[in-house]
């Protein structure tokens, strides 16, 4: 049996290796004669202009063909990237120069919506120009195609806490809270958009491949009916992580966390501050279970109302390993107040979904009726 399935998976992978490479083949293929063609189209529109019938149909043709093309690089970057060939060429840049010159290029193709940059940080990059350019143009046209009804695309870039972060917003269909999170996976499509939207569901794929070989990361936020903004943000280079540390019996803090032995409410008052990373949550994490230990207490608030961003590579460590550790060193009650961010939720959710044990964990929305769980049990 066992050996008949063996069988079966690797006729499953020869199969599924050989698709990706007639994938290869074709788009690779396609591109030359589609080079061509506009080529020649391009001719014929400088010669059409003394007819401007001849003219229209010309530059319509031309946009179909942009179209075109874009879905063959598509298909082409996801070949590569299941083969692990999608190549980077990293050097130093500003960012601020790339993220101009993306929204200036974009927005000489379409005159249905103002992108507008309403900041734009200085900030030094290691990274591949025309991969980030791609993030970018793909999260702009994504924004600009969900939403038909509105006019205008705002773009920003800020450092915050030795992090570029860059937001595209739009004012569009939005995208339901409970898909929110699978909208990175290759050839996903939202079903009830997917019908007015022509796609194939490759950009965001794609754009998650390129901002996790830059070690970005990137989030959504969304409200159905009113918008989406979609933000990632990348390391920026040379700064110095400032991180100015408070240790004593009672509080510890840093750039990142605060933690208080309240001996009055009988708890651990944890507040968590701004974007987290793997190595962040554990510190914190880890700081919390020996502050657990030191003080006796089985009680612990956990506010995440000033987490940003995402730090779902920490997720699974939480759930899995952290809390059996805290549980161990006397944890009985946790109460877990939601950050406002959707995939900050999202990570807190996987957390808490897999961890085991006997320790009562509660998530809130409020941070009173935390407090006032906390202070009952
Ligand atoms: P495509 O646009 O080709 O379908 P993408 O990978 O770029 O593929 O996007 C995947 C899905 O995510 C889209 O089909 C759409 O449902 C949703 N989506 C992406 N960007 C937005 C946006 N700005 N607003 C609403 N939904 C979006």
């Amino acid at each position: 049996m066992r050996r008949q399935e063996e069988q079966q998976l690797q006729a499953i992978q020869e199969l599924s290796s050989k698709k990706d490479e007639f994938i290869s083949v074709a788009s690779h293929e396609l591109k030359t004669p589609l080079t061509s063609a506009k080529a020649y189209l391009q001719i014929a529109e400088r010669s059409a202009s003394n007819s401007p019938q001849v003219a229209k149909f010309v530059s319509g043709a031309l946009k179909q063909l942009d179209r075109l093309q874009k879905l063959t690089a598509d298909l082409l970057d996801v070949s590569k990237i299941n083969a692990g060939k999608l190549d980077y060429k990293m050097s130093e840049l500003n960012f601020s120069e790339l993220l101009q010159e993306a929204v200036s290029n974009f927005q000489s193709t379409i005159s249905t919506h103002a992108i507008e940059i309403e900041q734009n940080q200085e900030a030094l990059i290691e990274c591949d120009w025309q991969r980030l350019e791609q993030v970018v143009n793909n999260l702009i046209s994504n924004a600009v195609k969900y939403s038909p009804q509105a006019n205008r695309v705002v773009v920003a870039s800020s450092i915050i806490q030795n992090y570029l972060v860059v937001s595209v917003r739009d004012f569009g269909v939005g995208i339901p809270q409970n898909r929110i999170h699978l909208l990175f996976e290759r050839f996903y499509r939202i079903e009830e958009t997917a019908m007015h939207f022509q796609g194939m569901g490759l950009g965001l794929f794609i754009v998650s491949e390129i901002l996790n070989r830059h070690k970005g990361r990137f989030w959504i936020e969304s409200e159905e009916g009113k918008g989406s903004t979609f933000y990632f943000m990348l390391p920026v280079k040379g700064a110095q992580n400032v991180h100015e540390e408070i240790d004593t019996e009672y509080n510890y803090s840093n750039s990142h966390i605060a933690i208080a032995v309240d001996k009055d409410k009988d708890f651990l008052n944890v507040n968590w501050l701004g974007f987290q990373d793997n190595q962040s949550v554990r510190h914190g994490c880890l700081k919390m279970l020996d502050m657990l230990k030191k003080s006796g207490l089985r009680k612990v608030f956990n506010d995440n109302r000033n987490v940003l961003g995402t730090w779902s590579d920490a997720a699974e460590w939480v759930g899995k390993d952290w809390f059996p550790m805290m549980e161990a060193a006397g944890l009985t009650h946790f109460a877990w107040i939601y950050s406002k961010s959707t995939f900050s939720q999202l990570s807190a959710d996987k957390s808490v979904d897999i961890l085991q044990g006997k320790v009562v964990t509660r998530l809130f929305n409020n941070g009173k009726e935390g407090e006032d769980w906390l202070l009952k049990v």
